[in-house]
């Protein structure tokens, strides 16, 4: 399973879904990592410990905390940060508690590929997690980030609802950017 959890509102939903209708089964395959557990549980937004370059000193639990506290306004940053479950966090975009940038939508992209840059290295400083990504060359040629949490812009829902049709994917699009971008500077 994904880091990306959904956000909590969702979960009742979740539950009234028909579970019963025929999706296509998703799984890691040769070629095609779908899911973000056991050798691949790296790649995860929710894999433990982030140090960005910049920000306070102690690492972030996660990426994926160091993304959602980037996405509240400045004042109200260190507070998105400091909470384990980042599923609450998100929640509390939504119940007002943390207040989104106004920029986010135009700045989200460019956030997540320089943590991505933090997390496995530029140039010819690679990362003990770059060189876990670049080891998955040239086996696998497809990284997608599925969830069941209908999280359609990082990854690809596998939900009955969505059935990976509408997921972007972008994380996982990024993930083999970044890959190339490591094995170009080797
Ligand atoms: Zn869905």
């Amino acid at each position: 399973m994904t880091s990306y959890g959904g956000p909590v509102q969702k979960d009742k939903k979740l539950r009234q879904r028909d579970w019963s209708k025929k999706t296509k089964v998703w799984r890691n395959t040769e070629d095609t990592i779908h899911w973000f557990r056991m050798a691949y549980l790296f790649l995860s937004r929710g894999y433990k410990g982030y140090q960005p370059q910049h920000g306070p000193h102690k690492p972030y639990f996660t990426l994926e905390h160091y993304i959602l506290s980037e996405r509240a306004i400045k004042k109200q940053r260190r507070r998105a940060a400091g909470i384990q479950a980042h599923r609450a966090i998100r929640n509390w975009f939504q119940t007002g508690v943390l207040q989104e940038r106004a920029d986010w939508e135009l700045v989200r992209e460019a956030l997540m590929w320089q943590a991505l840059q933090h997390k496995f290295g530029v140039g010819t400083t690679i990362t003990e997690d770059g060189i876990n990504l670049l080891n998955t060359y040239p086996k696998i040629t497809k990284i997608i980030e599925a969830n069941i949490a209908c999280e359609n812009f990082w990854g690809a829902c596998v939900c009955p609802n969505c059935n990976g049709q509408r997921g972007r994917n972008i994380y996982g699009e990024m993930l083999l950017s970044m890959r190339d971008q490591l094995i170009g500077a080797r």
